[in-house]
């Protein structure tokens, strides 16, 4: 079981994100590691579970219950409202 920071001091990244297929998470990368821990409940089927893996951007890995692939796209500016540029 993973456990979550209890600071942000622990950690070099944090995020806590509901994605746009209803996937909420929580991903941190602990201070000075170059893994990225996530819990996730995934969007698709609804089941939890937990990832360590390499942290490269954006955070992408697959659900290990029904294998729907799930983006921590990265936050932009002006949150809220999808906007197509380019
Ligand atoms: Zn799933």
């Amino acid at each position: 079981m993973l456990k979550e920071p209890e600071s942000m001091d622990e950690c070099s990244f944090f995020t806590r994100r509901v994605l746009d297929d209803g996937t909420k998470l929580v991903a941190w990368v602990p201070k000075g590691a170059t893994i990225v821990n996530v819990k996730y409940t995934c969007g698709e089927c609804g089941k939890s579970g937990e990832i360590t893996q390499e942290y490269h951007k954006p955070i992408t890995f697959l659900c290990q219950h029904c294998g729907h692939k799930i983006v921590v796209v990265p936050l932009k500016k002006g949150r809220g409202r999808k906007k197509k540029t380019k």
